[in-house]
């Protein structure tokens, strides 16, 4: 198989490619099929001193230049990225099997909006000036200085352009491991950064399992770690990382609620169910997977998403016709499918879906349980697969007290077309980015991140620059000193 943008070595340091057989070797599978397409090798220590020697070597220089001129090469890297559109999405079609309907218009194109728009805001960053009588005190905004990034395999991307963007904006190096099921994306973000003009050893990308990762956060050249990806690893990070004081950032898992009131539109409430359940074959971090319908909607609600869900064009993901793909491995197929058995061992009723596709690769019908209750597994733990929970409610606080029963806070979502309750569910979801009559919406204006145990810190926005620098203040004295002795 051939794919057009393949990368030529498994890491990416110091402004090019690297190779270092010596790693355990990690075969990439195309998702569709079963194929293996290409093999990386994972980080050796060597490769490890490498990557952090030539982002700790490159920093300073980086920091000293002008917002203007990091800024230009960040937007010059958008801008190349948007050219290589096609290319980029069918490589990330390959690395996840999600439909290139889905990766063209949403991964390298949202990668290349987050370097825009941290492009666009380098030249603001500055301090303030705080008068004080004679005196005054003045801030600068300093970068942290290294940052390691370690990426989940749903958005590979998105992901690698998320933490690097604002953190090559304020003036930090990164070194960047991805998830070892998508090993390749973040490689091609690497190549078009430097091609732009990135001077190298600032955005360096190195392969590996979680003991890579876990090297990375445990070296004292590291200065701040960003994760995305599940609530068990986040713990272990965070703890890594709290033994040398480095700031974190926690993009991690979710169970997040839906609320459709019966005041709402119905298709438009379908819609967002299914945009919350199915895209990229449910494997979204935000997913609004606990779908509540009002009991006075749910049999019209369950009929018009069945016959919707019907209509999912399943198969090729890179047919541009095809609507849903496969589950990124096998591994993450058998967790879905061993979720979807649990489902109907605690009684919930199937109404579609809820079987692996006979055909070859990691299918996953889209899968729809009713009659959920709050208790049940498939209503408690991500899943993270296409398989939806719809739960009855017929009252607000209730349904809102039910909403918030979890140790999870990453997304939450509302249909009404009642203005007020909107608002008053809005303010009462405890999570981190809510929806009103939509869904999954993220667009890199907005801050986005979780509360509970979905997450530390936000990304995007002007909210991400507060998670990528820090604050000198300096006081400044005009007159004598007085001391006591
Ligand atoms: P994962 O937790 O298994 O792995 C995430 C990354 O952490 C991988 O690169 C892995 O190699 C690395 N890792 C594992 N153990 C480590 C350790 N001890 N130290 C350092 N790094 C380690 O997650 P996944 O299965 O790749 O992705 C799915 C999860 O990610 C889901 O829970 C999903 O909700 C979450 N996710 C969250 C967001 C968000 O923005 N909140 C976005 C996408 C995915």
């Amino acid at each position: 198989m051939s794919y057009p943008t393949q990368p030529t070595a498994s890491h990416f340091i110091n402004g090019q490619y690297v190779e270092d057989t010596d790693g355990a070797a990690i075969e990439v599978i195309y998702p569709a099929t079963g194929e293996v397409i290409a093999t990386v090798h994972s980080a050796t220590p060597a490769i490890i001193d490498a990557a952090l020697d030539a982002a700790r070597a490159a920093q300073a220089a980086w920091a000293a230049m002008t917002g203007t001129e990091r800024g230009r090469i960040l937007r010059r890297a958008a801008d190349m990225m948007r050219a290589a559109n096609h290319d980029l999405s069918v490589l990330e079609t390959y690395d996840t099997g999600k439909p290139y309907q889905e990766t063209s218009v949403v991964d390298a194109t949202s990668g290349a909006d987050a370097l825009e728009y941290f492009g666009g805001m380098a030249a603001t960053l500055t301090g303030e000036h705080i008068p004080l009588g004679e005196d005054w005190v003045y801030t600068r905004r300093e970068p942290l200085g290294v940052c390691v990034g370690i990426g989940a395999w749903n958005y590979p991307t998105q992901i690698a352009c998320w933490k690097g963007a604002p953190a090559l904006a304020c003036g930090n190096a990164m070194v960047f491991k991805p998830s070892e099921t998508t090993p390749l994306c973040a490689l091609k973000v690497a190549e078009i950064l430097h091609a732009a003009g990135l001077p190298k050893g600032l955005y360096n990308v190195i392969q590996g399992m979680g003991d890579v990762g876990a090297a990375l956060v445990a070296d004292a050249r590291v200065d701040k770690v960003s994760l995305t990806g599940s609530v068990p690893t986040g713990r272990k990070v965070y703890a890594a990382a709290a033994e040398g004081i480095k700031h974190v950032t926690m993009e991690l898992g979710g169970k997040s609620p839906l609320i459709i009131f019966d005041d709402a539109d119905l298709e438009n409430a379908v819609s967002g169910a299914i945009l919350g359940n199915f895209y990229s074959s449910g494997q979204v971090c935000s997913n609004g997977t606990r779908v509540f319908v009002h009991k006075a909607i749910k049999h019209a609600f369950l009929k018009r998403l069945t016959e919707r869900l019907a209509t999912a064009v399943i198969g090729d993901p890179m047919d541009p016709q095809t609507s849903f793909g496969p589950m990124v491995s096998e591994r993450q197929t058998s967790i879905v499918l061993d979720y979807i058995a649990k489902g109907q061992a605690e009684g919930a009723r199937l109404v579609f879906g809820g079987a692996r596709m006979d055909r070859a690769g990691f299918y996953v019908q889209p899968t729809v349980f009713a009659d959920v209750h709050d208790d049940m597994i498939i209503a408690r733990q991500e899943i993270f697969g296409p398989v939806m929970a719809v739960l009855d409610f017929d009252d607000e606080t209730d349904v809102l007290a039910r909403a918030n029963d979890t140790e999870f806070g990453l997304a939450a979502g509302v249909f009404t077309c009642d203005l007020t309750r909107a608002h008053r569910i809005a303010a009462g979801f405890q999570a981190g980015t809510c929806y009103i009559n939509t869904y999954n919406d993220a667009p890199v204006e907005a801050p986005f991140g979780g509360s509970k145990a979905s997450g530390v810190g936000r990304e995007n926005s002007k909210a991400a620059i507060e998670h990528y620098s820090q604050i000198k203040s300096v006081y400044v004295r005009m007159g004598d000193l007085e001391a006591p002795f």
